[in-house]
Parts: C-alpha cells; structure tokens; sequence
C-alpha cells in the first residue's frame, strides 16, 4: 500500500469505502476497552494541522495516532507561521521537506485543502474544509449506519437544520447516493444551499445506475415517520456571513427534535449528530437519551475510524487484520 489523500467523499471508491469501514469495525473492541496501543504507525510522524475550532475531530485523530505508535504534532493557525503570511503552499512544502508521513488538515476555506494536496506527498486526510467537504465525519456517521443495520440501497436518511452551511450534509449526502440510499434535506429556504440539486453525484459521476435520490422537504413533521436515520445539524453561526438567522425559539419549535416529533420516529430509527450539540435548540435533552439515539456511540466510533483513516492513508494496515477483495 501506499500514501493516500482524502479530500473529497469522492477520493473514496465502493472498495476503499468498504474497506476503511470494515478496518474501522476491526478497531472497534480495541477502541471500546481503551487503552490500547499499537506498533502500526511506529516510526511515523502525523501534522494535526487546524486552522478552525475542533474538539471530537482533532481529539479522537490525536487519540487514534498515539494508538497507533505514531508521533502526533499539533498545528494551529495561532502560533505558526500563517500568523506571519505563510501560504498554505508553503506550508504543506514545509511539511513535505521534513518527511511527515500523515497530514490531517482543518481550514476554513474549501479550497485551501486541494491547494496543500497538490505540494504535500504523502497522506492527507481532510477534517473538513469550509461549506466543502468533511469526509472523515461522512465515514464514521457511514459506520454508525452500518451498526445499526441500515447501510444499504433503499434506507432514506433526513438531514435537518443549516444546511446551507453544512459540510457533513455535502459530504454524507454523496456517500448514501453512491450506496442507493435516499437523502431527503429538511430545512426553511434560507437555510438550504444555493442550487442544492447540483451536490448529487450525478453531476459529476460515470455512472450513477443505481443511486440513491436527494430531494428537499421543509416540513419535518412529514418527513420524520417514514424515515430510517435522523440527522441533526446545529446553526453554524461562525459560518454564516449575514442574513441566515433565524430565532432560535422559532427554530426549535419548526425543526427542534422535541417530545411531539420523537412520536413519528419509527421506533428502528436512529438519531445521528456530527455535533457539536445545541441542546434545547435543534435537539431536546429526552431526544439524546432516548435509546434511538447514536450521538454518544459516533463519538467513540470515530476513533475507531480515525484509526482506520490514518493506517490507510500511511499506507499501512495492522497485522491481523485480513484484507478482502
Ligand atoms: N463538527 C461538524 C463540522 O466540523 C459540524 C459542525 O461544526 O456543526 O462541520
């Protein structure tokens, strides 16, 4: 194997995405003991570059390295050279100078990912990238899925809130289209992208026999009883540049995941959330205990899969685990 960029759900082939999820579910005893540590990634060195706020993305790829014997190095935008006008390509030809073996980049702007992918060498993995792409986030929300038995061709998933400025939303959505699933996005206009039609992969896929659809609904009333997954979004303030707000009070009450709406939830159901959670805004506290509920689980899920993301973008997979064709 060799280094792998991913900065697009699209890097990932039908293989490479049952692979990474198959690798992912190796990890998952391990990760639930805690505690363990490996000699994969020995000898390797891996730049946790983020230029925006993280708590679970950054922590569970810190966790996941040292798990894994690598030394993990913590970049911010504060304290390094951007501070002094650094480019980002010269940033990721810095990196490349000093041979580190994984970069896991976090920017606030879309582009600044493929910028870096085309001067850095070895493996990149994107922990989101402006409004663009969080594929990292579509990966492990794919593995709370496919736990729940529901990662396959048919199952609708409702995505619900700020999807305007939703990276997880562009991301997943691509991800269950190419797998036959359905995506049904459930905001007011204001909230939703411009020319939304255009994120399915039909518009840049070969071949897109099979696929899932995606349609927009603003009523998530009529949406919630027929679907198999729910995926909440908060308001992605920092991300707004004016005009999209809407009271939160009146939020809640139109697209808040309350008493009333836990009702029309089949009971197979599961409640997914990338976070970080509003509570009281988009989702009730009785909503998060609820026994449908998964955001917990995708938490310590995505360990597991931030393991299997950086062996598979070192280009080194663990011994014992056994690769299927
Ligand atoms: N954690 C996700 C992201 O990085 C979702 C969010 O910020 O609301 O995009």
């Amino acid at each position: 194997m060799s280094y792998r960029h991913l900065v697009s759900i699209r890097d990932l082939s039908e293989p490479d995405l049952h692979q990474l999820l198959d690798l992912s579910e190796w990890f998952m005893p391990q990760v639930e003991a805690g505690g363990f540590k490996m000699d994969t990634l020995r000898g390797t060195s891996c730049i946790l570059l983020f230029y925006e706020a993280s708590t679970r993305t950054r922590a569970s790829f810190e966790v996941a390295g040292k798990m894994l014997g690598s030394d993990t190095i913590n970049v911010g935008s504060k304290g390094s050279s951007t501070e002094k006008g650094e480019t980002v390509k010269d940033t990721a030809l810095t990196l490349n100078a000093m041979d580190h073996n994984c970069v896991v980049m976090r920017h606030e702007t879309a582009d600044a990912i493929n910028i870096f992918a085309q001067y850095f060498e070895r493996g990149l993995v994107n922990a989101g990238s402006g409004l663009g792409q969080h594929p990292t986030q579509a990966l492990l929300d794919a593995l709370t899925l496919r736990r729940a038995g529901l990662l396959e061709k048919g199952r609708r998933v409702a995505i619900v809130g700020d999807l305007r400025h939703s990276r997880v939303m562009r991301s997943n959505l691509q991800l269950w289209a190419s797998l036959g699933m359905d995506t049904v996005l459930v905001a007011p206009p204001q909230l939703m992208p411009d020319g939304w039609e255009g994120l399915h992969p039909e518009h840049w896929a070969d071949d897109t026999t099979g696929y899932g659809s995606v349609t927009w609904d603003t009523d998530i009333d009529r949406v919630l009883p027929d679907v198999d997954a729910v995926m909440m979004l908060r308001m992605q303030r920092e991300r707004m540049d004016g005009g999209y707000l809407t009271n939160s009070d009146e939020y809640s009450k139109l697209y808040g995941l309350f008493g009333h709406r836990m009702k029309k939830l089949p009971p197979h159901a599961i409640i997914m959330h990338p976070g970080p959670v509003n509570r009281g805004v988009e989702i009730s506290e009785e909503a998060f205990l609820d026994p449908r509920c998964r955001i917990t689980e995708q938490v310590t899920w995505g360990v597991a899969s931030r393991c299997a993301l950086l062996c598979w973008s070192c280009g080194r997979l663990p011994v014992g685990f056994a690769v299927t064709a």
